[in-house]
This record gives structure tokens, sequence and C-alpha cells, in this order.
């Protein structure tokens, strides 16, 4: 018997179109699941597309130039996105995330931003708004962002070293560029950055004390991420993630460090500074040390479907409702049933799921 592959990209098409209840309740500026947890993040991917091809996420292998991403009529539009985002910001949403893929390829996104900055949470405080970005394109773009109201940004990047970083992106794209991005956004008033640093055991974890050498003084925050098992592409294996308990200690040897309290409960970031004040450094121990009990993320991919979970087998396919000609009272009614219902805690629960092919990959949901 032949067995039968399933495209990764099909993974992308098992969403469903949500319920609208008969009469939905009006939102009351909070909501939580059913295990307890609040809707407090929204992750937003504004492009599956991406100039990179970084091993571990979008390895060429899979998205070579055959690859089928989603053509522009599935974008959710500018428009579409405010519009949901003011009703997820209704049942409490106070943090909102650009990603992608690669969310400045999107055409125009500072036009976004400028429709996004002006909210106002719930409780009447200014949204906090972010974005993700592997920097390649920020030293054209900081500016522009900036003037149109985004207030920070998080650059990823896994090696200082070119060949490192080099091999890493696999499109042979030059770490000088990225760093000169980072200055052009401290520059521009993005600052403090975040720097987030995936760790690949034999890849670049050789880069983990030079990265915090590197940045030290500069008041920005690195942080360094547990490889994870996220998509059906990336070959992952347990081997290949380095503890976070083993990146402070290799840190620990070179540069003293004191834990830090977290700056909100939940906070998914365990935080230390050197004890010579000159940085503060983050580990995210998703594969060692789960937060699914503090998890209060949904991610809206690119074209519009919700997902509860970063490992989730299926989405919901919001823009059906927007498209549908529901009214907001009748997308804010589906979105709180969904969010009433959720239970995911899979990286609680991971020994008995990495086998699952139809996960979602990361550069459609973002990270
Ligand atoms: N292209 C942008 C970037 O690289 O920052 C935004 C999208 S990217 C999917 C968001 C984040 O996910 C990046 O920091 C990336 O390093 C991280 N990421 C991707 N695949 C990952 C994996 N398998 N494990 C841990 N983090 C991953
Ligand atoms: Fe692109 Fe970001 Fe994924 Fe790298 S991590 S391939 S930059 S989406
Ligand atoms: Fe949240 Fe799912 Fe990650 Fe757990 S596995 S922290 S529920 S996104």
């Amino acid at each position: 018997m032949t067995e039968r592959i399933i495209p990764i990209a099909d993974a992308r098409y098992h969403a469903a179109v949500p319920p609208v209840p008969d009469a939905p309740a009006a939102p009351v500026g909070h909501l939580e699941d059913a295990r307890g947890r609040r809707l407090h993040d929204l992750r937003i991917s504004v492009t599956d597309r991406c100039n990179f091809r970084c091993t571990y996420c979008m390895p060429k292998a899979v998205f070579d130039k055959d690859y089928r991403f989603l053509p522009q009529s599935s974008l959710l539009s500018f428009e579409e996105i405010t519009r949901l985002v003011r009703i997820f910001i209704d049942h409490g949403v106070e943090k909102i995330r650009l990603t992608g893929g690669e969310p400045l390829l999107r055409k125009d996104l500072h036009r976004l931003i400028a429709m996004l900055s002006p909210l106002r949470t719930a409780r009447g405080a200014p949204l906090d708004l972010t974005l993700t970005t592997n920097g390649s394109l920020l030293t054209r773009k900081a500016q522009a962002l900036r003037d149109a109201g985004l207030q920070r940004v998080t650059v990823s990047l896994d090696a200082l070293d070119d060949r490192a970083f080099r091999a890493m992106n696999d499109v042979d794209f030059p770490v000088s560029d990225v760093l000169a991005g980072i200055e052009a956004a401290d520059r521009a008033g993005l600052a403090p950055l975040k720097i987030n640093m995936v760790v690949k055991r034999g890849v670049n974890d050789h880069e983990i004390v030079p990265m915090v050498r590197h940045f030290r003084g500069t008041g920005h925050i690195v942080r360094f991420i547990e490889f994870m098992d996220v998509g059906a592409s990336n070959g992952w294996r347990l081997d290949d993630v380095v503890p976070s308990a083993d990146v402070i200690e290799r840190i620990r040897a070179v540069f003293p460090l004191d834990p830090i309290d977290p700056n909100y409960p939940g906070e998914v970031a365990e935080r230390w500074r050197l004890r010579d004040g000159s940085a503060e450094i983050g580990v995210i121990s998703s594969v060692t040390q789960p937060f699914c009990g503090s998890c209060t993320r949904a991610r809206l991919s690119t074209e519009g479907r919700l997902y509860t979970c970063l490992f989730a087998t299926g989405g919901h396919d919001l823009r059906a409702l927007l498209r549908g000609g529901c009214d907001d009272a009748a997308i804010s009614g589906a979105l709180a049933a969904l969010w009433q219902s959720r239970s995911d805690r899979y990286s609680e629960i991971r020994a008995s799921n990495t086998t699952d092919l139809r996960r979602i990959e990361m550069s459609y949901i973002g990270g």
C-alpha cells in the first residue's frame, strides 16, 4: 500500500465557519476560556510570504518555487483587520503583535499601523502595538513605521557571526544589514528593542554568549527561545533543543546574573539582569517549561482564520463572516463562543502529539 502524503499547504484549508449565536450578548471587555484564561493578546499575520528561508521555519525544500502562497484576494484587507481588531478589543484584547511571514513585505504596512495605533483598549488605555520582523527591511521602513504610531519592534536575529547567520536564513542574507536595521529602529525611537534568537543545538548555540556581549549597554533585550516543534516541516527533534536552563548557565559562567520579577503575571519570557546592570536578557522555554496555563493569545492568520493555539490543527474562518455580510454584533458573538470553548494546552501534552502532520506552519500563522 502506498502511503498518502498530505501536502503541507493543505493544512491551511482546515477551517470551519464559526456559528453565530442567535442573540449574541454584548461584549463586556473581558472574556475567559474554558480554563479561565483571558483573551488578552492577538497576533496578526499580515502575509504568509518571507524573503528568508530560515531552516527551522520555512525550509527551502518545502517553501520552494512551486509552493502556493496565498493570492492577494485571500488576504484580509487593512480595513477588515481593523474591524476585527475593534471587535477583539471589545472582548478585552490589549496587545496586538503584527507578524507573518515577514510583515514588512506587506505593501504599505505603515497604513495599517496608522489605522490601529489610535485605537484604545476597553479600559481606555492606548493599545500595546508591536511588530516582529526579521529586520531585513528595517533600515528603509523604521521611520515610516514609527511615524505611523508603532511603539516597539522585536527583531529576530539568530547569530552575529555572518556565516552562521547566512546559513540559518538560507538565502545568504548578510547579518550587517539586520544590525543596520536594528540601529535604524533605535534611531527612529522604536527602542528598547527585543532581539529574539531561536537557539538550535549545534547550529547557533555558540552564539549565545557573543549575543549577550554584543547587546550589553544598548538597552535592547536579547531573548533566547527554545526551538519549537511548530508546523510540520522543520524536522524538529528534542535533541536540537537547548533548554533555557542551559542557556542561563552558559551566560552565567561569563556574566553573573540575577533573576528579575515578571513585568506582569503570566509573562512568557523569564527575565534576568546582568549583575553589573549592563543588560536585561530573557529566556522563553516553550518546550521545557510550557506556559499554557497562562496563555492568553489568539492568532489571526493572513486570510482571517482564528487559531486559539499555535499548535492548533484547524482554524475558524472569521473572513467568511466578514465577507458574508455579518454585522459586528454577530462576529463578536461568534468570537465569544469560540474563546469560551477554548481548552488548548498543546505544550503541556506535547509528548503524545509530535507526530501530527496537520499542524499549521509558523510562517502562516505568525510566531
Ligand atoms: N519573519 C518575522 C521574524 O522572523 O521575526 C516574523 C515571523 S516569525 C514566524 C516569528 C518568530 O517565530 C521569529 O522570532 C522566529 O524566530 C520564530 N520561530 C519560527 N520558527 C520557530 C521555531 N520552530 N521555534 C521557535 N521559534 C520559531
Ligand atoms: Fe521568515 Fe521569520 Fe520564518 Fe525566518 S522566522 S523564515 S524570517 S517568517
Ligand atoms: Fe498557548 Fe497553545 Fe502555546 Fe500552550 S501550546 S502556550 S495553549 S499557544
